[in-house]
C-alpha cells in the first residue's frame, strides 16, 4: 500500500514517467439467456498489464484484433472501469479519482478514436464539435472562435472549413478534426486507438507525419494503438505487443523489431510485408494455425501455447512472467528467442 508521503514523492518526482500502468485487469461479464440474465463468466479483455510512458514519448501497442489493445487504451483513460490494477497519470491514481478530478484529467489526456466519422456528431459544423470540449471545461470566452481557427490550422486544415459538416471531409480529413478536437484543451497526452486504421494507405502517411509534426512542436506525448506493425515502427519509441489481453513483448522499436524474442512477435513480424523487394523474396513466414481462444476461457499458463510451434509442457503449467530472460527487453515466453 502506497502511504500519503509515498504519493506526494511520486506526483512531485521530476524523473516519475508521465503514465504508469501497473498490474491493470480489465473484465466484463458474460450474462445468460433467461429472466434473470444471471453472470455466467467473464471476458478476461485485459490480465496484467503493465506499461509506461515518458514525456515527449510515443509507445505503440500492437497486436492482432481482439487481443485487448484497444480496451487498454480506454482503461487507461478510465472510459472502461478496470476491474483491478492502477494507472498513475502525472502521479495521480486514476482507478480512484472522483468524476470531477476526472474532469481535470481529461484536460491533459485526451482520445483519438478509429472511425473519424462515428466518433463525429454529422449534426454539427466542424466549429461547434471541436468548440464542444472548450464550452464543457468553460474555456470558450476566453477566445473560443480564435482557439478554433488555430486548431484547424494546426492540423492541416482551413479555418474557412469550419463550416462545413463531418460528410463534407474525406476520411482523411476528418481524422484531422479528431485530431483538433482532442488537442482543444491543450493536452499532455493522447491515447490514439488505430488513429490510421480506417483511412485509405495513401491518406494514412500524411496523418502519421502529422502527429509526428504535432509531437515535436506541442511536446506531446503518444499512446499509439494499432495492429499495422510498419505504421506502429515508423512512430514509435517503445513497443509492447499484446496477445489475449498480455504483453507479450516489450522494448525499444529496435528491441521488438531487430531482436524480436517472443514466439507471437516473431510471428507477427514475419507476416509483415518488407519495403525492400530483397528481403521480401527471402522472408521466411511463420504461419499461426489455429484461431485466436476465446477470451471468456484463455488458456492456462501462456495464453499463447495453443497456437505456439514451441510449446513444451511447462507452458500449460505455469504463465510466464513478463522479465528479461536474456534477450536485453522484457518477454513473456518460458523459452524465449
Ligand atoms: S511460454 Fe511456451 S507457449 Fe508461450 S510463447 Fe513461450 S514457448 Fe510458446
Amino acid at each position: 500500500m502506497t502511504t500519503p508521503q509515498q504519493e506526494l514523492d511520486r506526483q512531485t518526482d521530476p524523473a516519475a514517467p508521465l503514465l504508469e500502468v501497473e498490474d491493470l485487469e480489465v473484465r466484463f461479464p458474460v450474462h445468460g439467456a433467461g429472466f434473470l440474465r444471471r453472470v455466467v463468466g467473464h471476458v478476461h479483455a485485459v490480465s496484467g498489464v503493465s506499461l509506461r510512458l515518458s514525456e515527449r514519448e510515443t509507445l505503440g501497442v500492437v497486436g492482432e484484433s481482439g487481443c485487448g489493445k484497444s480496451t487498454t487504451g480506454r482503461a487507461i483513460l478510465q472510459l472502461v472501469k478496470p476491474t483491478a490494477g492502477s494507472v498513475r497519470f502525472q502521479g495521480q491514481e486514476l482507478t480512484k479519482a472522483s468524476s470531477s478530478a476526472m474532469q481535470k484529467v481529461r484536460r491533459e489526456a485526451g482520445m483519438v478514436f478509429q472511425d473519424p466519422y462515428a466518433s463525429l456528431n454529422p449534426k454539427l459544423p466542424v466549429n461547434d464539435i471541436i468548440a464542444e470540449p472548450l464550452k464543457v471545461h468553460k474555456r470558450w470566452r476566453d477566445g473560443g472562435p480564435e482557439r478554433v481557427a488555430e486548431l484547424l490550422r494546426l492540423v492541416g486544415l482551413s479555418p474557412e472549413h469550419g463550416n462545413r459538416y463531418p460528410h463534407e471531409f474525406s476520411g482523411g480529413q476528418r481524422q484531422r478534426v479528431g485530431i483538433a478536437r482532442a488537442l482543444a484543451l491543450e493536452p499532455r497526452m493522447l491515447v490514439l486507438d488505430e488513429p490510421v486504421s480506417a483511412l485509405d494507405v495513401s491518406v494514412q502517411a500524411g496523418v502519421v507525419n502529422l502527429l509526428a509534426e504535432l509531437q515535436e512542436r506541442l511536446g506531446l506525448s503518444y499512446v499509439f494503438i494499432a495492429h499495422d506493425l510498419s505504421v506502429v515502427r515508423h512512430i514509435s519509441d517503445r513497443v509492447a505487443v499484446m496477445y489475449l489481453g498480455r504483453v507479450m513483448e516489450t522494448g525499444t522499436r529496435e528491441d521488438v523489431y531487430e531482436r524480436a524474442s517472443h514466439p507471437y512477435t516473431q510471428a507477427l513480424l514475419s507476416a509483415a510485408p518488407w519495403a525492400d523487394p530483397r528481403q521480401e523474396r527471402s522472408r521466411e513466414r511463420i504461419v499461426l494455425t489455429g484461431d485466436v481462444p476465446s477470451p471468456v476461457n484463455p488458456p492456462s499458463g501462456c495464453r499463447f501455447r495453443t497456437r505456439c510451434w514451441k510449446a513444451q509442457d511447462l507452458c500449460a503449467q505455469e504463465a510466464p512472467q513478463l522479465v528479461d530472460r536474456g534477450a536485453g527487453h522484457p518477454v513473456a515466453c518460458h523459452f524465449p528467442g
